[in-house]
Protein backbone atom coordinates (compact mmCIF):
# COMPACT_ATOMS: atom_id res chain seq x y z
CA UNK A 1 0.00 0.00 0.00
CA UNK A 2 1.76 3.52 -1.20
CA UNK A 3 1.33 5.97 1.25
CA UNK A 4 0.58 9.89 0.38
CA UNK A 5 1.09 13.17 1.70
CA UNK A 6 -1.12 15.61 2.21
CA UNK A 7 0.65 17.76 -0.80
CA UNK A 8 -0.36 14.51 -2.71
CA UNK A 9 -3.88 14.95 -1.96
CA UNK A 10 -3.75 18.74 -2.77
CA UNK A 11 -1.90 18.35 -6.55
CA UNK A 12 -4.39 15.40 -6.90
CA UNK A 13 -7.43 17.45 -5.67
CA UNK A 14 -6.47 20.23 -8.52
CA UNK A 15 -6.25 18.19 -10.79
CA UNK A 16 -7.91 15.02 -10.86
CA UNK A 17 -7.71 13.53 -14.01
CA UNK A 18 -3.84 12.86 -13.49
CA UNK A 19 -2.43 9.68 -13.09
CA UNK A 20 -1.63 10.90 -9.07
CA UNK A 21 -5.49 11.44 -8.43
CA UNK A 22 -6.08 8.17 -10.25
CA UNK A 23 -3.03 6.22 -7.83
CA UNK A 24 -4.64 7.47 -4.76
CA UNK A 25 -8.15 6.29 -5.88
CA UNK A 26 -7.04 3.06 -7.11
CA UNK A 27 -5.51 2.46 -3.66
CA UNK A 28 -8.09 4.13 -1.61
CA UNK A 29 -10.91 1.45 -2.93
CA UNK A 30 -13.42 3.94 -2.85
CA UNK A 31 -16.94 1.98 -3.27
CA UNK A 32 -19.44 4.19 -5.29
CA UNK A 33 -22.51 4.50 -2.27
CA UNK A 34 -24.94 7.40 -1.30
CA UNK A 35 -22.74 9.67 0.01
CA UNK A 36 -20.31 9.12 -2.66
CA UNK A 37 -23.09 9.84 -5.48
CA UNK A 38 -24.18 12.82 -3.35
CA UNK A 39 -20.84 14.57 -3.85
CA UNK A 40 -20.87 13.22 -7.77
CA UNK A 41 -24.43 15.01 -7.64
CA UNK A 42 -23.27 18.65 -6.47
CA UNK A 43 -19.96 18.56 -8.34
CA UNK A 44 -22.49 18.04 -11.43
CA UNK A 45 -24.52 20.96 -10.64
CA UNK A 46 -22.25 23.36 -9.88
CA UNK A 47 -20.59 22.66 -12.98
CA UNK A 48 -24.07 22.62 -14.91
CA UNK A 49 -24.35 26.16 -12.80
CA UNK A 50 -21.58 28.57 -11.79
CA UNK A 51 -18.51 26.75 -12.00
CA UNK A 52 -16.48 23.77 -9.45
CA UNK A 53 -15.26 24.73 -6.49
CA UNK A 54 -13.04 22.46 -5.19
CA UNK A 55 -12.96 22.21 -1.19
CA UNK A 56 -9.89 22.82 1.01
CA UNK A 57 -7.91 19.89 1.70
CA UNK A 58 -6.65 20.12 5.09
CA UNK A 59 -6.04 16.21 6.17
CA UNK A 60 -6.39 13.20 3.84
CA UNK A 61 -10.16 12.52 4.09
CA UNK A 62 -10.67 15.89 2.70
CA UNK A 63 -9.22 14.77 -0.33
CA UNK A 64 -10.66 11.41 -0.18
CA UNK A 65 -13.98 12.97 -0.51
CA UNK A 66 -12.75 15.51 -3.08
CA UNK A 67 -12.41 12.73 -5.15
CA UNK A 68 -14.19 10.75 -5.06
CA UNK A 69 -17.01 13.56 -6.33
CA UNK A 70 -14.62 13.46 -9.24
CA UNK A 71 -14.83 9.78 -9.80
CA UNK A 72 -18.76 9.92 -9.03
CA UNK A 73 -19.16 13.02 -11.09
CA UNK A 74 -17.82 10.79 -14.18
CA UNK A 75 -20.10 8.00 -13.48
CA UNK A 76 -23.36 9.60 -13.06
CA UNK A 77 -22.43 11.23 -16.77
CA UNK A 78 -20.81 7.98 -18.23
CA UNK A 79 -24.70 6.23 -17.82
CA UNK A 80 -26.72 9.80 -18.46
CA UNK A 81 -24.98 9.64 -21.91
CA UNK A 82 -25.63 13.30 -22.34
CA UNK A 83 -23.83 15.19 -24.96
CA UNK A 84 -25.16 18.97 -23.25
CA UNK A 85 -24.25 17.47 -19.76
CA UNK A 86 -20.97 16.06 -21.12
CA UNK A 87 -19.91 19.04 -22.37
CA UNK A 88 -20.82 21.59 -19.89
CA UNK A 89 -18.98 19.47 -17.58
CA UNK A 90 -15.91 19.28 -19.89
CA UNK A 91 -15.73 23.33 -19.78
CA UNK A 92 -16.19 23.61 -16.19
CA UNK A 93 -13.25 20.79 -15.09
CA UNK A 94 -11.01 22.35 -17.87
CA UNK A 95 -11.99 25.71 -16.58
CA UNK A 96 -10.71 24.72 -12.99
CA UNK A 97 -7.70 23.45 -14.26
CA UNK A 98 -6.93 26.82 -16.09
CA UNK A 99 -7.31 28.86 -12.80
CA UNK A 100 -5.36 26.30 -10.81
CA UNK A 101 -2.81 25.99 -13.45
CA UNK A 102 -2.17 29.67 -13.94
CA UNK A 103 -1.21 31.06 -10.88
CA UNK A 104 0.67 27.29 -10.58
CA UNK A 105 4.79 27.18 -10.47
CA UNK A 106 6.33 26.17 -13.95
CA UNK A 107 6.92 22.35 -12.85
CA UNK A 108 3.35 21.89 -11.69
CA UNK A 109 2.55 23.36 -14.91
CA UNK A 110 4.95 21.21 -16.90
CA UNK A 111 4.06 17.76 -15.35
CA UNK A 112 0.20 18.33 -16.43
CA UNK A 113 1.65 19.74 -19.85
CA UNK A 114 2.87 16.28 -20.12
CA UNK A 115 -0.07 14.36 -19.01
CA UNK A 116 -2.53 15.46 -20.96
CA UNK A 117 -0.31 15.05 -23.99
CA UNK A 118 0.49 19.05 -25.01
CA UNK A 119 4.36 19.18 -24.32
CA UNK A 120 5.80 22.34 -25.08
CA UNK A 121 9.18 23.44 -23.44
CA UNK A 122 11.27 26.78 -23.34
CA UNK A 123 13.05 27.56 -26.23
CA UNK A 124 16.67 27.61 -26.15
CA UNK A 125 18.32 30.68 -25.06
CA UNK A 126 14.54 32.19 -25.35
CA UNK A 127 12.05 33.65 -23.02
CA UNK A 128 9.30 32.21 -24.91
CA UNK A 129 7.83 28.40 -25.22
CA UNK A 130 8.16 26.25 -28.04
CA UNK A 131 5.40 23.75 -28.99
CA UNK A 132 5.17 20.61 -31.85
CA UNK A 133 3.50 22.00 -34.43
CA UNK A 134 1.06 18.75 -34.34
CA UNK A 135 -0.04 19.16 -30.67
CA UNK A 136 -0.37 22.93 -31.51
CA UNK A 137 -2.80 21.97 -34.29
CA UNK A 138 -4.71 19.51 -31.59
CA UNK A 139 -4.99 21.67 -29.39
CA UNK A 140 -5.40 25.25 -29.99
CA UNK A 141 -8.64 26.92 -29.29
CA UNK A 142 -10.89 27.57 -32.23
CA UNK A 143 -9.86 31.15 -32.69
CA UNK A 144 -8.36 33.25 -34.76
CA UNK A 145 -5.21 34.20 -32.34
CA UNK A 146 -4.20 30.75 -32.76
CA UNK A 147 -4.03 30.33 -36.30
CA UNK A 148 -0.83 28.64 -37.77
CA UNK A 149 0.01 31.39 -40.23
CA UNK A 150 0.16 34.39 -37.65
CA UNK A 151 2.20 32.18 -35.59
CA UNK A 152 6.62 31.98 -35.38
CA UNK A 153 8.21 28.93 -36.63
CA UNK A 154 11.02 27.51 -36.28
CA UNK A 155 12.10 23.36 -36.91
CA UNK A 156 8.50 22.28 -36.78
CA UNK A 157 7.67 23.99 -33.28
CA UNK A 158 5.48 26.84 -32.65
CA UNK A 159 6.45 30.11 -30.42
CA UNK A 160 3.63 30.30 -27.86
CA UNK A 161 3.09 32.26 -24.09
CA UNK A 162 3.76 30.82 -20.92
CA UNK A 163 -0.19 31.82 -20.72
CA UNK A 164 -0.97 30.11 -23.98
CA UNK A 165 0.89 27.45 -23.23
CA UNK A 166 -1.61 26.59 -20.30
CA UNK A 167 -4.57 27.80 -22.19
CA UNK A 168 -3.76 25.10 -24.99
CA UNK A 169 -3.91 22.19 -21.71
CA UNK A 170 -7.15 23.89 -20.78
CA UNK A 171 -8.23 22.72 -24.71
CA UNK A 172 -6.81 19.48 -23.82
CA UNK A 173 -8.25 18.69 -20.14
CA UNK A 174 -11.44 19.63 -22.21
CA UNK A 175 -10.88 16.67 -24.73
CA UNK A 176 -9.35 14.54 -22.34
CA UNK A 177 -13.24 14.73 -20.02
CA UNK A 178 -14.83 14.63 -22.93
CA UNK A 179 -14.25 11.03 -24.12
CA UNK A 180 -16.23 9.56 -21.38
CA UNK A 181 -16.06 5.85 -21.21
CA UNK A 182 -19.16 3.54 -21.99
CA UNK A 183 -21.13 2.38 -19.05
CA UNK A 184 -20.84 -1.12 -18.31
CA UNK A 185 -23.85 -2.62 -17.60
CA UNK A 186 -27.21 -1.27 -15.79
CA UNK A 187 -26.25 1.63 -13.52
CA UNK A 188 -26.50 1.59 -9.55
CA UNK A 189 -29.52 2.72 -8.12
CA UNK A 190 -27.96 5.79 -6.61
CA UNK A 191 -26.70 7.34 -10.11
CA UNK A 192 -30.24 6.16 -11.29
CA UNK A 193 -31.48 9.09 -8.69
CA UNK A 194 -29.10 11.38 -9.39
CA UNK A 195 -29.24 11.32 -13.37
CA UNK A 196 -33.18 12.02 -12.45
CA UNK A 197 -32.35 14.68 -10.24
CA UNK A 198 -29.99 16.22 -12.94
CA UNK A 199 -32.45 15.91 -15.58
CA UNK A 200 -34.97 17.65 -13.78
CA UNK A 201 -32.93 20.85 -13.86
CA UNK A 202 -32.55 20.56 -17.26
CA UNK A 203 -35.64 22.11 -18.65
CA UNK A 204 -34.39 25.61 -17.35
CA UNK A 205 -31.04 25.14 -18.87
CA UNK A 206 -31.33 22.79 -21.53
CA UNK A 207 -30.61 25.17 -25.10
CA UNK A 208 -33.42 26.57 -26.97
CA UNK A 209 -33.02 26.02 -30.36
CA UNK A 210 -33.96 28.07 -33.52
CA UNK A 211 -33.31 26.56 -36.40
CA UNK A 212 -32.55 27.79 -39.76
CA UNK A 213 -34.04 26.23 -42.92
CA UNK A 214 -31.48 24.27 -45.11
CA UNK A 215 -29.17 26.96 -47.53
CA UNK A 216 -30.84 29.75 -45.20
CA UNK A 217 -28.03 30.76 -44.07
CA UNK A 218 -23.96 31.15 -45.67
CA UNK A 219 -22.10 27.81 -45.41
CA UNK A 220 -19.35 29.89 -43.15
CA UNK A 221 -22.00 31.07 -40.63
CA UNK A 222 -24.04 27.33 -41.09
CA UNK A 223 -20.29 25.92 -40.14
CA UNK A 224 -20.50 28.03 -36.91
CA UNK A 225 -23.79 26.87 -36.12
CA UNK A 226 -23.08 23.66 -36.88
CA UNK A 227 -20.27 23.74 -33.85
CA UNK A 228 -22.51 25.07 -31.27
CA UNK A 229 -25.44 22.61 -32.00
CA UNK A 230 -22.82 19.86 -31.06
CA UNK A 231 -22.43 21.65 -28.05
CA UNK A 232 -18.53 22.46 -29.08
CA UNK A 233 -16.99 25.57 -28.21
CA UNK A 234 -16.91 28.16 -31.08
CA UNK A 235 -13.92 30.48 -30.27
CA UNK A 236 -14.21 34.63 -29.79
CA UNK A 237 -13.97 35.73 -33.43
CA UNK A 238 -16.71 32.71 -34.82
CA UNK A 239 -18.85 34.07 -32.39
CA UNK A 240 -18.74 37.30 -32.98
CA UNK A 241 -18.78 36.28 -36.76
CA UNK A 242 -22.56 34.65 -35.91
CA UNK A 243 -23.80 37.46 -33.65
CA UNK A 244 -23.13 40.24 -36.17
CA UNK A 245 -24.33 37.89 -38.76
CA UNK A 246 -27.25 37.49 -36.82
CA UNK A 247 -27.64 41.31 -35.71
CA UNK A 248 -27.14 42.51 -39.61
CA UNK A 249 -29.66 40.38 -40.51
CA UNK A 250 -32.30 41.60 -38.55
CA UNK A 251 -32.30 38.76 -36.06
CA UNK A 252 -34.00 40.03 -32.52
CA UNK A 253 -31.22 39.73 -29.34
CA UNK A 254 -33.72 37.70 -28.03
CA UNK A 255 -33.40 34.75 -30.46
CA UNK A 256 -29.38 35.24 -30.79
CA UNK A 257 -29.60 34.58 -27.17
CA UNK A 258 -31.38 31.19 -28.21
CA UNK A 259 -28.90 30.62 -30.97
CA UNK A 260 -25.99 30.92 -28.52
CA UNK A 261 -27.73 28.75 -25.74
CA UNK A 262 -25.71 25.67 -27.03
CA UNK A 263 -22.70 26.88 -26.19
CA UNK A 264 -21.15 24.41 -23.38
CA UNK A 265 -20.14 27.80 -21.25
CA UNK A 266 -23.27 29.57 -22.26
CA UNK A 267 -23.96 32.32 -19.76
CA UNK A 268 -27.43 34.07 -20.74
CA UNK A 269 -26.18 37.36 -19.50
CA UNK A 270 -22.68 37.66 -20.46
CA UNK A 271 -24.56 36.86 -23.35
CA UNK A 272 -27.30 39.02 -23.41
CA UNK A 273 -24.64 42.29 -23.18
CA UNK A 274 -22.76 41.50 -25.23
CA UNK A 275 -24.96 40.83 -27.98
CA UNK A 276 -26.34 44.07 -26.66
CA UNK A 277 -22.97 45.52 -27.16
CA UNK A 278 -22.44 44.39 -30.78
CA UNK A 279 -25.58 45.77 -32.08
CA UNK A 280 -25.48 49.37 -29.94
CA UNK A 281 -21.71 49.62 -31.42
CA UNK A 282 -23.34 48.74 -35.06
CA UNK A 283 -20.91 47.11 -36.68
CA UNK A 284 -20.79 45.65 -39.94
CA UNK A 285 -20.27 42.43 -41.42
CA UNK A 286 -16.90 41.82 -42.40
CA UNK A 287 -16.15 40.90 -46.09
CA UNK A 288 -15.77 37.06 -46.96
CA UNK A 289 -11.79 37.95 -46.97
CA UNK A 290 -11.79 39.24 -43.87
CA UNK A 291 -13.35 35.97 -42.50
CA UNK A 292 -11.26 33.68 -45.16
CA UNK A 293 -8.12 35.89 -42.93
CA UNK A 294 -9.80 34.90 -39.61
CA UNK A 295 -10.29 31.16 -40.31
CA UNK A 296 -14.30 31.17 -40.68
CA UNK A 297 -14.64 30.74 -44.43
CA UNK A 298 -15.32 27.16 -45.07
CA UNK A 299 -16.56 27.67 -48.94
CA UNK A 300 -16.02 29.66 -52.20
CA UNK A 301 -19.67 31.22 -52.60
CA UNK A 302 -19.09 33.83 -54.76
CA UNK A 303 -19.81 36.93 -53.20
CA UNK A 304 -17.53 39.45 -51.64
CA UNK A 305 -19.87 39.28 -47.91
CA UNK A 306 -21.55 36.60 -46.32
CA UNK A 307 -24.95 38.99 -46.16
CA UNK A 308 -24.91 38.32 -49.89
CA UNK A 309 -25.81 35.15 -49.30
CA UNK A 310 -28.89 33.73 -51.14
CA UNK A 311 -30.71 30.87 -50.79
CA UNK A 312 -29.90 28.47 -53.88
CA UNK A 313 -26.55 29.15 -54.10
CA UNK A 314 -24.21 26.40 -54.52
CA UNK A 315 -20.81 27.03 -53.20
CA UNK A 316 -17.69 25.01 -53.82
CA UNK A 317 -16.54 23.78 -50.24
CA UNK A 318 -13.17 24.22 -49.18
CA UNK A 319 -10.36 22.01 -48.27
CA UNK A 320 -10.61 21.59 -43.91
CA UNK A 321 -7.71 23.24 -42.94
S1 LIG B 1 -17.27 32.88 -49.32
FE1 LIG B 1 -18.14 34.34 -47.86
S2 LIG B 1 -20.19 33.61 -47.51
FE2 LIG B 1 -19.10 31.91 -48.43
S3 LIG B 1 -18.33 30.72 -46.72
FE3 LIG B 1 -16.72 32.17 -47.27
S4 LIG B 1 -17.07 33.93 -45.95
FE4 LIG B 1 -18.93 32.72 -45.92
Amino acid sequence: MMAFFVSDYVFACKYPFSQKAKMIMSESGMVFGKEEAEAGLERILSGLGKGIKGRTIIKESDGQKELASYAAARMIISNMRNRYVTNRMAVAESKRAFANLSGAPEAEVAAISGEVGVGAALAAGKDRMQIGVAQFLLFAPKDSHYRLVSRELESGRVGITRHEWVRLIEEAVKKTYERIPEPHGEPPEEVKACIAKISATLPKIEPRKISFGEGEVPPCINSILATLSRHENVGHTGRWLLAVYLINGGVSDEEIVKVFSSAPDFSEDITRYQVGHARNKRYMMPNCATVLAQGYCVAECGITNPLGWRKGMRPKMREAR
